[in-house]
């Protein structure tokens, strides 16, 4: 099952920069706006806990490589590096106050929140975010060779469901290509924090 992992910019304390590698340390600082800051900051570091929790590394130790699959920069999804064995499937994203961090150990994924106030027209959030989770899925599926039968636009579309952000005024989506379902568990973090209502 995909787990996923809320946090507010609330928690972006500098204190996390500890976690990050040097890739990520060097795009939190050339962000102008501390709110950018923030959110790049704590999506990264957001990310590594969630990985911490899932694997025998501490939060500092997970490889994470950014490289961009059109010009090699260190800008990319986020994919994690692991020795020996298979590596997770990993999304991020942020809008507003929420950052979301979504793993699947079965297949690619990938998470969209939107802030509703952020978009085009009102009422599009929900086909919004749906759409960037599913292509953030399947650019993953292409990048690591599994784009098969699961990328299929039917198999996305039903790869992708939407989630239940923590903050009202958000839309979130997720598409976990791997899992057999879309059922996932939620955490918040730091644990204790789940924004105005439950995040189920
Ligand atoms: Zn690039």
């Amino acid at each position: 099952m995909a787990v996923v992992w809320w946090s507010s910019l609330a928690a972006a304390d500098r204190d996390l920069l500890a976690m990050l590698d040097d890739t990520e340390r060097a795009r939190v600082e050339s962000l102008e706006r501390a709110a950018d800051r923030g959110r790049s900051l704590l999506g990264a570091a957001l990310l590594r806990m969630a990985l911490a929790a899932r694997l025998p590394v501490g939060p500092a130790e997970v490889v994470i490589d950014r490289t961009c699959i059109e010009c090699g920069a260190p800008h990319g999804a986020p994919r994690v590096v692991l020795a020996g064995t298979p590596a997770p499937w990993v999304s991020v994203s942020h809008s507003g106050l929420l950052v979301v961090v979504a793993v699947s150990e079965r297949g690619p994924v990938g998470v969209d929140v939107q802030r509703e106030s952020d978009l085009p027209g009102p009422g599009t959030g929900r086909e919004w975010v749906r759409r960037e989770a599913a292509l953030k899925a399947t650019t993953a599926a292409r990048r690591d060779g599994h784009a098969t039968a699961r990328c299929t636009a039917a198999a996305v579309a039903a790869a992708t469901a939407d989630l239940r952000p923590p903050l009202a005024g958000y839309a979130a989506a997720l598409a976990a290509l791997g899992e057999s379902d879309s059922r996932h568990s939620a955490r918040c973090w730091p644990a204790g924090w789940t924004g105005e209502g439950a995040a189920s």
